[in-house]
C-alpha cells in the first residue's frame, strides 16, 4: 500500500497517528531498513507467523491507545522460537495497561543487528515548514536533549554537521571499547528523511511530528525498528508547495519576480524608484505645517532631495511653498515614491486614484493588520495597492533612508552613501539602527522600515540588497517571518557571498507574545533561526549592539573565505582586560595562543621595562606604551604582524589609564602607529581596535574621533574585548562557512 493511501486512511479511520506498521510502511517506501514483520491476533497464531520470520524475533502490542509500549509492558525481545511468541503474547495480554487498552494485535518482527540507538525526527514549523532532527536515541532522548536540528531540506553537509553537533557523536565511533558503527548510515538515513526528494519534503503537508525511536545503527547499516508518524490536523501549513519559483541573489541578473514577468526588469532596476526616487508625492501634509508629512518635506530638502516634491492635498493650492495637487493620479510626472501619513480609512481609496502612476507607496499609518480591526482594512489597501499599480511598502511604518537618493524619515543619518543594507520590521528600532550605527562608524547603503510588509516583504528587500551593487553586507530586524521557506532558499542559494546578519524579535515564548501585539502575527521558533543560521551562514544577533558591532565587522574588514581567522593576538594595556579576553575569545573558539620562540626573542630584544608580559597576550603597562610617546606600539605591532603572523590582531587600549598621567599626544601616537602598522601589512590579519573608557566625557570625546579616524581607514573600533570578540567570532564563522567548512 502507498503512503498517500496510508495517511487517507488514517485520517478517515480519524487516527491523528499511523499505526507502527503504517510508519514503518513509510519509511520502507522511502528507502529506510525496517524489521522483516508480521502482526497476529493471539497465541495460536504464532507458529505460523515464526514460520516465517527468522529468530530472534521481537514481540509488540499494536494499539492506539498506547504511545510508549515498552511502559506498558508491551514490548518482548529476544524470543527464540514459537513456545517463547506464545508466552510472550499471553503476558502481554495479562499487562493491566494492555488489558485497559483497545488491542489491534501483536506485531512479531525479526530483530535488528546489534548496535547503537540513535534517533530521527521530524518536526513542521509553522514558518519554516519541515524540520528534520536526530540524537541519540533511546528513553533519555527528552532529558538529555542532545539532538540537532536543521530545516528541510538538508544537504550531505548538513546531516554530517548534524552528527558532529552531537555530545554524543563519538558513541558513533565506537567509545570504550565497543565497536564502531556506521556513521554514514546515519547520514544516508537522515537524508532519506530530511533530504530534497525525502520523506518530510514529499509528505511534509500531511505530517505534523515523525519520531523513529530507535534507529539502530550497526557497524554495516541502520534499521528503524520503531516509527510514530503524528498527522497534522490543518491543510494550511507551509510546505514545498507554497514556494515561489523565485530567484535568488544566485541569479542576480536574471531576476525576474511575479511583478515584473512582463517587463523582465532586475530587481535593482525594479527598486531605483524606491532608493533614488525621481518624483515624491507627499500625502497628509498640513497648509498650516508642522504635520509629519510636512516634516518630511522638510528633511528631504535638508537633505539634498533634487527631484520633485508633489504635495497631495484635496483643496489647498499650495504646501511648503509647493504646488499641491489633489490626487495622486494628477501630478505632473509619475510618483516614483509616496509617503502617505493619513487616516488608515482614507488610505485605500486614495491608492484606487493612482491608476497605475506610482511605483511605490510606503503608508505611514497605521490601524491596519497589527489590530484585529485593522485586518480587513489591510486586505484593502493591499488590493487597492495593487489595482492601481503600485507596490505598498508598510503599513505601520516609518519610512526610507536611502542617502544615494537623498531621501529621509529621520533627521540624522549622514549623506554618505556606505555599503550596509538595512530592513527593519520596526521603525523605531530602524531609528535606533541609524543613530547608534551612526555613532559606531556604520555607513549605510540604505534603511528601510517595512511594518506590517503588507505587499513587499524583508524576503524581497533582502534580494534587492543581494544584488545592489553598493550594499556589501545586509542587516534584518525581522519580528515574523512569514514566509521563513523563501527566506531559507534565498540565503541558501545566496550561499552568504555577501554576509547577513538577522536580529529576530520574539525567539522566545515571552518574546513572541510580545511581538504578536507588536505586527500582528506569531514569530517562528528559535530551533529553526538557529539551523537557518548553521544552514545557511547567516548571523543571528541576540542584542542590538551585537547586531551593529557585527555589521561593523562586515563593513570595514574583508573576509578571507580561504582562511578563516582562528589565532587572534592581543596588545594592549590591563592585564586583567587581556586575562578575561583570553577566556572571553576561546569560549568564542578563538585561540589567544602564546607566541612562538623566534616572536618572543624578537619582542624580548626590544627591552620593554619590566612588568611587560610579551608572549600572547602581549600587556604592556602605560609606562611601557609611553615609551618614544607611544611609538614603541609600532615596533611591538611590527613583530606580531612580521613573526608572530596571527589571523586577527586585537590592540587595546584602557584610556582611562592614560589620562593625567600622559601627555595628551601619547594617544595619538599609539592610534597612529596602530594604524600605519596596519596599512603595512594590508589583508594580512584582521585588525580591531577596542578602546576602552571609563564614562568620562572627555575621554569619551576622544575615544570619538579616534573611532572616526579609524572605522574610515577600515579598522573597526569596538568599546570592550567582549563585544570586539564575538564580531570577530561571527565573521570567522562566515569565513569557514564560505571554505565549506561548515560553522
Ligand atoms: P516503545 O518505544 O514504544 O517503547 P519500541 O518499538 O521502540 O517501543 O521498542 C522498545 C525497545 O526495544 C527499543 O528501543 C529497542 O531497544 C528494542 N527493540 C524494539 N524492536 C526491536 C527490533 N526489531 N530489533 C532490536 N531491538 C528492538
Ligand atoms: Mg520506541
Amino acid at each position: 500500500m502507498n503512503t498517500k493511501t496510508l495517511i487517507a486512511e488514517a485520517r478517515a479511520a480519524g487516527r491523528p497517528v499511523l499505526t507502527e506498521t503504517a510508519g514503518k510502511a513509510l519509511l520502507s517506501e522511502f528507502g529506510i531498513a525496517v524489521p522483516r514483520s508480521l502482526v497476529i491476533q493471539d497465541a495460536g497464531e504464532a507458529a505460523a507467523a515464526c514460520a516465517k520470520l527468522r529468530p530472534p524475533l521481537v514481540l509488540k502490542v499494536v494499539s492506539p491507545d498506547i504511545v510508549h509500549k515498552s511502559d506498558a509492558g508491551g514490548v518482548k525481545t529476544g524470543l527464540q522460537g514459537p513456545a517463547e511468541v506464545e508466552a510472550a503474547v499471553r503476558a502481554m495480554m495479562r499487562a493491566p495497561k494492555i488489558q485497559a487498552a483497545r488491542v489491534d494485535g501483536f506485531l512479531l518482527e525479526e530483530m535488528a543487528p546489534a548496535g547503537q540507538e540513535m534517533v530521527i525526527g521530524g518536526a513542521h514549523d509553522p514558518q519554516f515548514g519541515p524540520m528534520v532532527m536526530v540524537g541519540l536515541g533511546g528513553i533519555f532522548v527528552e532529558i538529555l536533549a542532545d539532538v540537532a536540528f536543521r530545516l528541510c531540506p538538508i544537504t550531505r553537509r548538513d546531516a554530517e554537521a548534524m552528527l558532529d553537533e552531537l555530545k554524543g557523536a563519538p558513541l558513533l565511533e565506537g567509545a570504550r571499547g565497543r565497536k564502531p558503527v556506521s556513521r554514514e548510515a546515519v547520514v544516508e538515513a537522515l537524508l532519506k528523511v530530511g533530504g530534497e526528494g525525502g520523506l518530510l519534503m514529499t509528505h511534509g503537508r500531511d505530517i505534523a511530528e515523525a519520531d523513529i525511536n530507535p534507529l539502530i545503527v550497526s557497524p554495516t547499516g541502520a534499521m528503524a525498528v520503531d516509527a510514530r508518524f503524528v498527522l497534522t490536523n490543518d491543510k494550511s501549513h507551509v510546505g514545498r508547495e507554497t514556494i515561489e519559483e523565485g530567484s535568488t541573489m544566485a541569479s542576480l541578473s536574471s531576476h525576474v519576480s511575479p511583478f515584473s514577468r512582463e517587463t523582465g526588469e532586475s530587481i535593482v532596476e525594479r527598486y531605483r524608484p524606491l532608493f533614488q526616487p525621481k518624483t515624491v508625492a507627499v500625502v497628509g501634509a498640513s497648509t498650516k505645517g508642522g504635520a509629519l508629512p510636512n516634516v518630511f518635506i522638510r528633511r528631504i530638502r535638508e537633505f539634498g532631495y533634487q527631484g520633485e516634491i508633489y504635495p497631495i492635498h484635496p483643496n489647498a493650492a499650495e504646501i511648503d511653498g509647493l504646488k499641491a495637487y489633489r490626487s495622486l493620479g494628477e501630478t505632473p510626472d509619475p510618483v516614483d515614491y509616496a509617503y502617505i501619513a493619513i487616516a488608515a480609512a482614507q488610505v485605500p481609496p486614495l491608492l484606487k486614484e493612482a491608476r497605475g502612476r506610482v511605483r511605490f507607496a510606503q503608508v505611514i499609518s497605521s490601524g491596519f493588520g497589527e489590530v484585529d480591526e485593522g485586518r480587513e482594512l489591510q486586505d484593502e489597501l493591499v488590493a487597492a495597492a495593487r489595482g492601481g499599480g503600485a507596490r505598498l511598502i508598510g503599513p505601520n511604518c516609518l519610512g526610507i533612508y536611502t542617502p544615494r537618493g537623498r531621501v529621509t524619515f529621520t533627521e540624522i543619518g549622514p549623506e554618505e552613501t556606505g555599503s550596509v543594507g538595512i530592513v527593519s520590521q520596526s521603525g523605531g528600532l530602524g531609528t535606533d539602527i541609524i543613530r547608534r550605527g551612526l555613532s559606531r562608524g556604520l555607513k549605510f547603503s540604505g534603511l528601510i522600515t517595512v511594518g506590517n510588509c503588507a505587499d513587499v516583504t524583508p524576503n524581497e528587500l533582502l534580494e534587492f540588497y543581494g544584488a545592489d551593487p553598493q550594499t556589501r553586507v545586509i542587516g534584518m530586524y525581522i519580528e515574523t517571518a512569514r514566509d521563513g521557506r523563501r527566506l531559507f532558499e534565498i540565503l541558501r542559494a545566496a550561499g552568504a557571498r555577501k554576509p547577513v546578519v538577522i536580529l529576530k524579535g520574539g525567539r522566545t515564548s515571552q518574546g513572541r507574545a510580545a511581538a504578536v501585539s507588536h505586527t500582528g502575527s506569531l514569530a517562528g521558533d528559535d530551533r529553526a533561526w538557529v539551523a537557518l543560521s548553521k544552514q545557511t551562514g547567516c548571523v543571528l544577533a541576540e542584542t542590538l549592539d551585537e547586531f551593529i558591532d557585527t555589521l561593523l565587522v562586515f563593513q570595514t574588514l574583508a573576509p578571507q573565505p580561504g582562511h578563516p581567522a582562528r589565532r587572534v593576538a592581543l596588545f594592549g594595556n590591563g592585564g586583567g582586560a587581556s586575562v578575561l579576553a583570553t577566556d572571553c575569545y576561546a569560549r568564542l573558539g578563538l585561540d589567544v595562543l602564546p607566541f612562538g620562540k623566534e616572536t618572543v626573542a624578537l619582542l624580548a630584544a626590544l627591552k620593554l621595562p619590566p612588568g611587560t608580559s610579551i608572549t600572547n597576550p602581549v600587556d604592556c603597562p602605560v609606562g611601557t606604551l609611553q615609551q618614544e610617546d607611544g611609538r614603541v606600539a609600532e615596533k611591538i605591532l611590527d613583530i606580531i604582524y612580521g613573526s608572530g603572523k596571527p589571523d586577527a590582531l586585537v590592540m587595546h587600549l584602557n584610556l582611562s589609564a592614560f589620562a593625567g598621567r600622559t601627555r595628551p599626544e601619547v594617544l595619538d601616537n599609539l592610534v597612529q602607529a596602530a594604524l600605519r602598522v596596519q596599512a603595512r601589512y594590508p589583508g594580512q590579519a584582521h585588525f580591531v581596535l577596542v578602546l576602552r573608557s571609563d564614562g568620562d566625557p572627555a575621554l569619551e570625546e576622544r575615544k570619538r574621533a579616534f573611532r572616526a579616524t579609524a572605522v574610515a581607514l577600515g579598522v573597526p573600533v569596538y568599546d570592550e574585548m567582549s563585544n570586539a570578540g564575538r564580531a570577530l567570532a561571527a565573521l570567522a564563522a562566515h569565513e569557514r562557512f564560505r571554505s565549506g567548512g561548515g560553522r
